[in-house]
Order: structure tokens, then C-alpha cells, then sequence
């Protein structure tokens, strides 16, 4: 996307192409950069606006509420718009983008669009928890009933679809068991009955898994984690095939969501980096994941590019790359053994989310979450999100309070 495809749009979402051969940090780079948009400088501003105002009455009237164009502020702006864009961009064979205040309003959304009363949902059991209650509770009330598969079922999914089944959710892998799915083989099987498909694409990201060109109908990220990347931005993101793109937004302005512009400056600023930033996280993820995995103290790891992580062998064939999270679970002791050792390290904070420059350490229980497919675990489990500090110092940090474990 050179200078000149930066005029002349139109109002549309644009299609995402295969990136016109160029390479992921180029696009980054360019990604949404519409000069109308940006003006002479780098970066479009933050429009910060609820009204906007038309020179007459007739101007008032004539506009209407579509994506790169100016109405009301709802309807967003260009920093809102070009942080979309590039979404879109980043993700080929997509159709368009809309944000969202948060990564979990952003998968409530898609499950509405696709959804309504009568109709079954089949879902992940390895799915992000606020995903599971939106659909035990919200949906459950409006007449949709939620399956709980087998996040390993892969084509098998097939013999789950009834005749009420009207969408399946992925998540891959799935939040803190790592699962990593059959995303094509689900895919396929899905689209063959007519039955769309959605995923939870936050742990790769489109760099790590082009999750539309891999046979999704919709993708979702939370891009509170890696797009931001700075723990300092909440906002989400759903990226659908062209066919999809008037549903998505009919449904989002129905349901009034929209993203603040100073947010959205703050995604599309991370968003330049996150090639860089991935690398870096996935190289030293990997590297303390494997040095973890010969600690007496620790039973197993749970990292998609490890063969001992359940669905490993559909990393190797899908994935362009692992980010920064995954868990270990240790061998033996208890959840109170465990919180000691999460509590003893120096750089490792303790809270919620991930994707940020500063690594984090949380309890990672899933049992009494699943329904579907329990799997028995040696002990307590921990999950690690690698920030950017050096991975010698991180590891250093683990061996110190590893010492001190009570290995089973
Ligand atoms: C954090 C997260 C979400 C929700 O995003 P928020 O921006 O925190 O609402 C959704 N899915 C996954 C996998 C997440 O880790």
C-alpha cells in the first residue's frame, strides 16, 4: 500500500488483500495511514468528538453512519477508523473491522450478530471464563443454548453440529489449558453446513495466525493485550469476511458499542511494534518454557510450540510463531505452596491480563471451569506472561523461588 492507494477509498471498508506481497512489518508500518486521515504528519490524531458539525442542513441529512465518514461520534473518527483499517489490513481476506471498549465486549457482540433465540452455540470449553457466562447467563436467557465441546475434537466437530447449531467458537489456544485447536479442520467442517465460525484470536494475533485465511468466518482480539501491548489501553476488535461486514455493523451500533479515540491512538501506537515486540516475546517464552521443562519442580508445560502442550502438532502446522504466554504445572504441593512461589518472585507482577512489556505470574486453576473435557493435572498450575525484560533475569528469578518449592 503505497502513497497513492492512500487517496481515492471511498467510504467503504476496504478488503484485506494478502498484504500485496509485502511483509508483516511493512504493513504494520503502513497499515491505515489514509492521508485524509493523518493529515502531513505520521499519525492521525486523537479526534476526540461527540458532535460534528455540517456547513447546512442538507450536508446534516445527506451523511450517513458508515465506516470513514463523518456523522456523529459514536459513528467514530479517524483515529478510530484508521486503528480499524489497519486491523483489517493485518488480516487478510477480511472484509472490515469494528472496535469495541473492551475485548469482552468485543466477543459479546460477535455472538449477538451471529445468534439469536432457539439457536444452539457450540463453544470451546476451554474459552476465556467471562466468554463461558456470557453465554450461561445473557444468552442462555434470550433462547440460545450454549454445547461445551472438546477443544481437541477437531473434525469430530462435525458429529456435534444438530439442527439448531448455528455457530461454532474457537479459541486457540484456549485460555489457561493452551489447547491449541484444528482451526482449519473445524473451519471446514462448518462452513460445509452452512454454520459460521468465530474465534478468540488474542493469544496470536493475525501475525501469529492469519485466522481468516485459515477458514474463519470472524475474528476477535482482545487488543487490550498484545495490539496495546503497554497495560495501558482497554479495547477490542472484531475482524469479519466482507459477506459480514453490514451485519457486524448493524449489531454494533444497535447495541451503541464504540471505542474512545484517545484508546484507539493508543491500540494503533502499539500496533506499529507488534511484530518486534512478538518476536521478542516468543523468544524468550520459549526459552524460560524450555528451561522450565527440566526443573524437577515442574510436571509439564502447557506451551503450544512444545510437544507437550495437547494440539502442539496444529501449532507446528498453522502457526507462524508463539507469543508470550503460556502455564507450567508443577509436580505436586498445593495452591497455597503455589501462591508462595507466584508471591516470591521479584519481577513478576501479580494481576490480571497480559501482552504487556512487564511480565505477570497468576494462579492458572481451570478445574471447576471445565465441563467438557477435564484433564487431570500432577499439581498446581502457574501461568507466565513474558514481558520484554531480559529472559536471563526472568529465569534467574524462577530458579531463586523455584528453590523453594516442595517438589513432589
Ligand atoms: C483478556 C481476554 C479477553 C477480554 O479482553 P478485555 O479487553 O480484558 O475485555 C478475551 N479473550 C481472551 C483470550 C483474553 O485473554
Amino acid at each position: 500500500m503505497g502513497r497513492r492507494s492512500r487517496h481515492a477509498q471511498g467510504d467503504h471498508d476496504r478488503v484485506s488483500e494478502t498484504g500485496g506481497g509485502k511483509g508483516k512489518g511493512t504493513r504494520l508500518a503502513v497499515a491505515g495511514r489514509r492521508r485524509e486521515w493523518t493529515g502531513p504528519i505520521v499519525n492521525p490524531a486523537v479526534w476526540r468528538a461527540s458532535t460534528m458539525l455540517f456547513d447546512t442542513v442538507a450536508e446534516l441529512k445527506a451523511a450517513k453512519p458508515e465506516f470513514a465518514q463523518f456523522h456523529y461520534g459514536r459513528n467514530g473518527g479517524p483515529t478510530s477508523w484508521a486503528l480499524a483499517e489497519a486491523l483489517t489490513e493485518m488480516e487478510p481476506g477480511a472484509g472490515g473491522t469494528r472496535l469495541f471498549p473492551s475485548g469482552a465486549a468485543a466477543v459479546a457482540t460477535a455472538l449477538l450478530m451471529v445468534l439469536e433465540a432457539g439457536d444452539e452455540l457450540l463453544m470451546a470449553d476451554s474459552a476465556y471464563a467471562p466468554t463461558r457466562m456470557l453465554c450461561d447467563t445473557l444468552l442462555k436467557r434470550y433462547g440460545v443454548t450454549t454445547r461445551y465441546y472438546d477443544p481437541l475434537v477437531g473434525e469430530g466437530i462435525a458429529d456435534l453440529i444438530g439442527d439448531k447449531t448455528r455457530a461454532i467458537f474457537l479459541e486457540s489456544p484456549g485460555s489457561l489449558t493452551f489447547e491449541v485447536q484444528d482451526v482449519p479442520g473445524i473451519c471446514a467442517a462448518a462452513r460445509e453446513r452452512g454454520i459460521v465460525t468465530l474465534i478468540d484470536n488474542t493469544w496470536a494475533t493475525p501475525l501469529l495466525f492469519p485466522a481468516v485465511a485459515r477458514g474463519c468466518d470472524i475474528s476477535i482480539l482482545a487488543c487490550t493485550k498484545y495490539i496495546g501491548g503497554h497495560s495501558d489501553v482497554m479495547i477490542g476488535s472484531v475482524t469479519v469476511r466482507p459477506e459480514l461486514v453490514k451485519r457486524l455493523d448493524r449489531t454494533s451500533k444497535a447495541l451503541g458499542q464504540t471505542a474512545s479515540p484517545d484508546d484507539a491512538w493508543l491500540a494503533l501506537r502499539g500496533l506499529r511494534t507488534l511484530e518486534v515486540r512478538l518476536q521478542r516475546h516468543g523468544e524468550s517464552a520459549l526459552r524460560i518454557a524450555q528451561w522450565l521443562a527440566e526443573q524437577p519442580q515442574v510436571a509439564r508445560i502447557l506451551h503450544p510450540a512444545l510437544p507437550s502442550c495437547p494440539g502442539h502438532e496444529y501449532w507446528v502446522r498453522d502457526f507462524d510463531g508463539a507469543s508470550g504466554l503460556f502455564a507450567f504445572v508443577l509436580n505436586g504441593g498445593d495452591e497455597a505452596a503455589r501462591d508462595r512461589l507466584i508471591e516470591s518472585l521479584d519481577h513478576f507482577g501479580i494481576g490480571w491480563s497480559w501482552g504487556g512489556f512487564e511480565s505477570l505470574a497468576t494462579p492458572s486453576d481451570p478445574i471447576g471451569l471445565r465441563t467438557a473435557a477435564r484433564r487431570e493435572a500432577e499439581g498446581p498450575a502457574v501461568r507466565l506472561s513474558i514481558g520484554l525484560e531480559d529472559a536471563d533475569d526472568l529465569i534467574t528469578d524462577l530458579k531463586r523461588a523455584l528453590a523453594h518449592y516442595p517438589a513432589g
